[in-house]
């Protein structure tokens, strides 16, 4: 009798531990998203984009070989051979609609997007995971240009920009096919980017009108280059550009970011933050360098319409880009040869892009939903800090991150884990930002929610 209690005590002792210990790093199902991106595909890929001539926004629609019409069919025959790998979960459709007239455009032309959409394992009745309408969205343009961009004939290849991204959202979109997430993930080829970022504003109006609740954008733009026009060369890091608050975070949340110091933990700034610590964890030897700017100075891409519709949105592009090879006529002029082609590319750079889009995109659609109502107590002037929040409700929740650094951190720079709703931390909340996430028990963590103070 005294025995058998005593194993039960060391049972309930082995189980306890277990479910306490912080759940793993990485999850193997990640690792073999990630093993399974292809540099070859990606090459393939852009040089059969490159194939269409141009595919300029205004160009041909009706050739089966050369033009944008071709070019987007082409993408969506795509799309459609990895839905069938999909098993009914991934929809393919052409968003389409009128640009009216504008400088770019002198009359009115209909833009087409290209949207695989992988709906999540949770319709599908045997997996006990709560139910959730998160959408993560990974997008590039496929739309090219020339040197004048109303030029809707000569030769326009495209290749890196953004023929490169294409590929890498197609790429993406045929691994993830085979595996079951608990999110909705939209594979998104835009048009119409060269002529003033159509296709994007165009769905991201949409998608707020329709209440849609997009977690994170990830864009791809540029993203297949390690030749500098300056001649250094750089293949070990990619740019990540994030602007730390959407102009629409006006009135109450402007006055409580300046109130609390946030002004660098926006939704977005805390996407790029995110998917650097994921990204850098999963793909080593390979960087995400935080960029604190919206794009390039100046510039912009695709994934702005939805940072300022208040959606936390990114753009990826390469270290150094190369201005003879973007938005460049075809031609050799003083010895120099001009023109966006497959050539100049580096695939296997833009393969490691890729992989830390993958490992970062399959964690967030893995991950339980970020904790909601999370609280800094204020009940009076103290020298530590009491943070609480809501209990999760998966199934499979392991426990919660807390995270923390100091206020000119770039990074987090402390985690702690805990099964509780509630955590003091020995430190002062003057000197520090402090995050939360949820993580399950396969080791994906959520994005981190800020704590507001409760007053
Ligand atoms: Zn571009």
């Amino acid at each position: 009798m005294r025995h058998r209690s005593i194993l039960w005590l060391m049972v309930f002792l082995i189980i306890k531990t277990l479910y306490t210990q912080p759940p793993p790093p990485t999850n193997p199902h990640i690792e073999n998203v990630i093993t399974e991106i292809s540099s070859a595909n990606i090459k393939a890929t852009v040089e059969k984009l490159v194939s269409f001539g141009t595919r300029h926004s205004l160009s041909d629609t009706s050739s089966e070989t050369k033009g944008i019409g071709a070019a987007r069919r082409w993408i969506k025959s795509e799309f459609e051979r990895y839905a069938k790998k999909s098993i009914g979960r991934m929809k393919v459709e052409f968003q389409e609609f009128l640009a009216p007239g504008s400088a770019r455009v002198p009359y009115p032309a209909k833009i087409v997007n290209v949207i695989a959409t992988l709906q999540p394992s949770n319709l599908i009745p045997t997996k006990s995971v709560p139910s959730s309408n998160r959408i993560l969205i990974v997008s590039a343009h496929y739309d090219s240009r020339a040197s004048n961009p109303l030029d809707s004939v000569s030769q326009a290849p495209g290749a890196n920009d953004d023929g490169s991204g294409t590929a890498l959202v197609l790429e993406l979109a045929r691994v993830f096919s085979k595996y079951e997430f608990d999110a909705t993930i939209m594979f998104v080829a835009f048009a119409g980017e060269e002529q003033g970022l159509l296709g994007s504003r165009h769905f991201a109006a949409a998608a707020k009108e329709q209440g849609w609740h997009i977690e994170a954008v990830f864009n791809n733009d540029i993203v297949g280059n390690i030749h500098s026009g300056d001649g250094t060369i750089e293949s070990t890091y990619v740019r990540l550009f994030s602007e730390a608050y959407s102009p629409i975070d006006t009135g109450t949340t402007f006055r409580l970011r300046n109130l609390l110091g946030l002004e660098n933990d926006g939704s977005s700034r805390g996407l790029a933050r995110y998917i650097k610590e994921i990204g850098e964890r999963y793909v080593p030897n390979f960087g995400v360098k935080l960029i604190y700017r919206r794009d390039r100075f100046l510039r912009g891409g695709d994934h702005l319409p939805f940072h300022e519709q208040g959606f936390a949105a990114v753009r990826f592009t390469e270290a150094k880009e190369n201005f003879d090879h973007q938005h460049q006529d075809v031609r050799t002029k003083s010895g120099i040869s001009y023109g966006d082609l497959p050539e100049y590319m580096n695939f296997e750079y833009c393969a490691a892009i890729a992989r830390i889009n993958a490992a970062t995109l399959a964690s967030l659609a893995f991950a339980p939903v970020p904790p909601s109502n999370v609280r800094i107590m204020t009940r009076s002037l103290e020298y530590t800090t009491t943070l609480q929040w809501n209990k999760n409700a998966e199934s499979d929740l392991a426990g919660y991150n807390i995270l923390y650094r100091e206020t000119t951190s770039p990074t987090w720079q402390h985690t702690l884990f805990t099964q509780d709703t509630a955590i003091t931390l020995q430190v002062s909340k003057d000197d520090y930002f402090f995050g939360i996430q949820a993580v399950d028990r396969a080791g994906n963590a959520s994005l981190y929610t800020i704590p507001l103070p409760l007053r």
